[in-house]
């Protein structure tokens, strides 16, 4: 079997895998990034979730203040030049910007390009080797056959909290279950605008559940913020199942949902009679997962208490967002302009000495990573793991490093 050697392996290339291969091969290490799927981006491109929320400081001016570390200010500059978008506040402050994600994806490419990152697409992790507590190596899967790397330090940004999986370690298992949504883009539709194109949709679909026309659990149809342009517009419908392992199955259960609420528009509701369902993307967006352990756990408390923590690597402002099947999402708000902070030791296992995480399988109880999960943290908690796995390489305490995120990023 081929052997590779790198100083540090990613898996998963999401925009958190992304921006922690960016920060530790800026730090110059050799980096392997290993994603299963054939392009980058991870849910933000695959899912196609269309805004990207938690860079903002929320308030209810039409000031765009960003809450984020200068790499993911920079990340987000640049997607808004490059996909040509306005940043937008909703009614209750909360702030996001809108992207294309084709660009996104060009985006993360380019960046890793730049920064020599080896990137393996339509490649699959499929074990990981340790001796004691340290990762030696992992084990590769692609059309090339199998392979494996040798590697100093790892970060699991797979989303599923992968390598603790297949090293049998604790992980923090889901309770508060959160549903799943299918988002679709509909063409030749004929609104003046976002706000009136809601507010019909809400009137039509609650008047359709009242007379029977259409079932309770499909009251959960939501317009992405944002993404109405040239006729076009993109809708996301909660999955009327609840998130099990059986993903095949909650797919084809999507897609199903996505046909009959387009064919109700187009039969019953003035606007969408000559619309066309022009795409359905190509993932279910599953919202989360089991998360690792770390050395600490962010909780709920942390979240909505908007709690500071010196040994901060990020910030995040976002609310809890709970999607469940018997009602419409609950938003659990932080207060107005302010943030939490977010912990090393949430990034780094508490097991393994050389295992960091981040993005949305960061080491967070179920409520905690109800807003964690937010992009702006992703970026956040992505360039920190790449700053830390490349540290414990050079054999720096991790204050030191969290110092140096602090003074370069804050
Ligand atoms: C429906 C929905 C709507 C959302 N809306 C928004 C929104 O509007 N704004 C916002 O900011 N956030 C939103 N989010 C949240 C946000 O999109 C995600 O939490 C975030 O993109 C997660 O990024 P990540 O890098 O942590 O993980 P992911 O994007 O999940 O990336 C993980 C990657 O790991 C890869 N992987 C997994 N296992 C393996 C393996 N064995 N081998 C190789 N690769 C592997 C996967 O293919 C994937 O590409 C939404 C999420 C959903 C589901």
């Amino acid at each position: 079997m081929i052997n590779k050697s790198f100083d540090i392996v990613i898996v998963g290339g999401g925009t958190s895998g992304v921006s922690a291969a960016y920060a530790a091969a800026k730090d110059g290490m050799s980096v392997a990034l290993i994603e299963r799927q054939k392009s980058l981006g991870g849910l933000a491109v695959h899912a196609e979730v269309g805004t990207i929320c938690g860079i903002y400081k929320n308030s209810f001016d039409n000031h765009f203040e960003y809450n984020v570390g200068t790499y993911a200010r920079e990340f987000t500059n640049e997607l808004q030049h490059l996909s040509k978008a306005k940043p937008l506040r909703d009614n209750s402050g909360l702030k996001f910007l809108p992207y294309s994600p084709r660009v996104l994806a060009e985006h993360c490419e380019v960046l890793l390009a730049e920064q020599g990152v080896t990137v393996f697409l339509n490649t699959q992790l499929v074990q990981v080797a340790n001796e004691v507590n340290k990762i030696k190596a992992v084990h590769c899967e692609n059309k090339g056959g199998p392979f494996i790397i040798d590697c100093k330090a790892m970060v699991d940004t797979s989303g599923v909290s992968l390598v603790s999986k297949l090293l049998n370690l604790e992980v923090i298992n889901t309770v508060l279950n959160q549903s799943a949504s299918q988002i679709f883009t509909l063409s030749n539709v004929d609104f003046e605008n976002e706000s009136n194109l809601s507010l019909v949709l809400m009137t039509a679909i609650r008047k359709a559940v009242i007379n029977g026309e259409l079932k309770e659990n499909q009251n959960r149809l939501y317009l992405v913020p944002g993404s109405m342009t040239n006729g076009e517009v993109s809708l996301k419908v909660t999955v009327p199942k609840e998130v099990g392992d059986d993903r095949e199955e909650l797919r084809s259960i999507a897609l199903n949902a996505v046909h009959e609420i387009v064919d109700f528009l187009i039969t019953k509701v003035g606007g969408f009679t000559s619309a066309k369902l022009k795409s359905i993307a190509p993932h279910v967006g599953v919202r989360i997962d089991d998360r690792p352990v770390g050395k600490s756990i962010l909780t709920g408390d942390d979240v909505l208490n908007c709690s500071k923590t010196e040994d901060f690597i990020g910030y995040g402002n976002w609310p809890m967002e709970i999607w469940s099947q018997n009602r419409r999402v609950e938003l659990r708000h932080l207060q107005e302009n302010d943030h939490y902070g977010i912990s090393a030791k949430n990034l780094i296992s508490n097991q393994i000495e050389n295992l960091f995480f981040a993005g949305r399988c960061i080491s967070a109880t179920d409520e905690a990573i109800a807003s964690a999960r937010v992009i702006g943290t992703c970026l956040q908690t992505g360039y920190a793991s790449g700053k830390l796995a490349s540290g414990s390489i050079n054999v720096k305490k991790i204050q030191e490093t969290v110092r140096e995120i602090q003074k370069e990023q804050f």
